[in-house]
């Protein structure tokens, strides 16, 4: 009979559960690594990473993802993929119940779920998804080989892959709801010095309009005054929601948005249960905290294991 009990389970492959699985592997503790999709998270959304350390000339989002879990293979990861659809945790013993399969069971478990880009909510998006409406450039931008796109957005997403973007389209116009960007300054420099990057400030977007794919993109600015833009593509790069459809909520204590609160450990109000990664509620969202994260949250894991025997 397949294994259903294992004393500790990590919930997701992004940067935090694929470092939880190198630390868990390594340390050879009764592990089990689950993810719905493939691994690597958000990262594979990401064009280039240039501010994670050890690679002096950055690494692309996909590339570092297979070398994570090339890593923590080289340990025996033990890994399957399977869609966690709830989870029981008012016991000791926690249970996940699965979508295609039996029920696993562990001691502890590390919540790294991450999250998922926000949608703007307004009305053509979700119509035109997937045909000139786009969460995630590093997959799209070859599509706008010299045409004209706009990115909504102006957080460290939406400047970085504006500035990706260029390497493709002839034209990028930025879309910001404020007269000026949260990025970091040096992001906001690479941008402002692009000529193929302009800027339309204090504005949002109120309408996707198109038949087979978009066609345009309605503007509102703060003082009421509306336009359109003619463009052939929209990228919305406007921050994050978490992936917490498979969580108890009112157990965990969720934040307002939906976000796991721990302590500086990991751990979440619930003894045995941790959460590393985006997923967490808290303000810098790097692959390097996520990564650190996922460390500290099996040490906690290990302590908590420890101390129940
Ligand atoms: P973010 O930092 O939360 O920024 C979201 C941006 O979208 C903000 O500029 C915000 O405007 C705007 N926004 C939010 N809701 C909106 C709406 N309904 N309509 C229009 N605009 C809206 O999100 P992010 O850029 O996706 O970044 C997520 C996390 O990943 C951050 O912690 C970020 O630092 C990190 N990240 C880091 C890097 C890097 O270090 N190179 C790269 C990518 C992401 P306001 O500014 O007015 O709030």
């Amino acid at each position: 009979m397949a294994k259903t009990h294992y004393k500790l389970i990590i919930l997701g492959a992004g940067p935090a559960g694929l470092t939880a699985g190198l630390y868990a592997a390594r340390a050879k503790m009764d592990h089990l690594l689950i993810e719905k999709g493939a691994e690597g998270g958000q990262i594979l959304l990401t064009d280039w990473i240039d501010n994670y350390p050890g690679f002096p000339d950055g690494i692309s989002g996909f590339d570092l993802a297979e070398k994570m879990l090339a890593q923590a293979n080289r340990f025996e990861l033990n890994s399957l993929f399977g869609n966690v659809v709830s989870m029981d945790l008012t016991e000791p013993v926690k249970r996940l119940e699965l979508e295609d399969s039996d029920p696993l069971t562990c001691n502890t478990l590390i919540i790294c779920s991450g999250a998922h880009p926000r949608p703007l909510g307004i009305p053509g998006e979700k119509e035109l998804a997937g045909k000139g409406v786009s969460y995630c450039a590093t997959c799209d931008a070859p599509f706008y080989r010299n045409m004209h796109v706009a990115v909504v957005g102006g957080g460290n997403t939406a400047v970085q892959e504006a500035i990706h973007l260029t390497k493709f389209a002839d034209k990028v116009t930025l879309i910001h709801r404020r007269d000026e960007l949260r990025a970091t300054k040096i992001l906001q420099e690479k941008a402002f010095a692009n000529p193929n990057i302009d800027f339309i400030w204090n504005s949002n977007a109120t309408k996707i309009q198109g038949t087979e794919g978009v066609e345009e993109l309605h503007l509102k600015n703060n003082d009421g005054k509306e336009s359109v833009l003619k463009i052939d593509g929209v990228f919305v790069l406007i921050g994050v929601l978490p992936n917490n459809e498979m969580l108890p909520l009112d157990i965990l204590k969720a934040d307002a948005g939906g976000f796991i609160p721990t302590d500086l450990e990991t751990r979440t109000v619930v003894p045995g249960v941790l959460a590393a990664g985006d997923i967490r509620s808290k303000e810098v969202r790097q692959v390097i905290n996520a990564a650190g994260e996922g460390a500290t949250a099996v040490l906690a894991a290990e302590t908590y294991l420890t101390n129940l025997s």
